[in-house]
């Protein structure tokens, strides 16, 4: 958002946790079988002893928040962001949680310092 990383310089190798002992499956999970302790990939079963199931949220678009303002939760709303605030010519700018829950309760707090941070240095804050 603050435009001080390029997006490649965002996403890291998931392969590279692979290791002794750890073996990266990429694929879509297919099924979850928690009293097996196993989920089903690529057509293959894996059953481990305890399982860890984080698939994590998806932002919902059902009111299309984009069309009116900004998100930072995605790489192409910070960057687009970015781009916004890098032309920003002075006004109010307010940063709104839509709905509960949302991903990291801190964000919201840590974006308004940001953006404060970025426009107090160019001078028109
Ligand atoms: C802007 C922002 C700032 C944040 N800042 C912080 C912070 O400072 N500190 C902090 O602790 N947290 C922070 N968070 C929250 C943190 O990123 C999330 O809580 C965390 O990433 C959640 O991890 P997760 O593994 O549950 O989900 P994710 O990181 O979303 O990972 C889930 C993965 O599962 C994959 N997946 C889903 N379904 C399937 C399927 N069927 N098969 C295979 N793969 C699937 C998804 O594609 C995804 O890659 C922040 C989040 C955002 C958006």
């Amino acid at each position: 958002m603050d435009g001080k990383r390029k997006p490649d310089e965002v996403y890291r190798n998931t392969r590279k946790i692979a290791g002794p002992g750890i073996e990266v499956v990429i694929g879509e999970i297919a099924n979850v079988n928690p009293e097996q302790i196993s989920v089903s990939v690529n057509g293959h079963e894996y059953k481990g002893d305890f399982m860890v199931i984080s698939l994590g949220v998806e932002q919902i678009t059902e009111y299309k928040l984009n069309n009116f303002g900004h998100d930072f939760y995605t790489l192409d709303g910070a960057t687009t962001f970015n781009e916004k605030l890098q032309n920003f010519k002075g006004g109010n700018i307010a940063v709104v949680v839509s709905a509960l829950p949302f991903k990291c309760p801190a964000a919201p707090y840590e974006a308004a310092m940001l953006v404060e941070s970025i426009i107090r240095k160019r001078n028109n804050r």
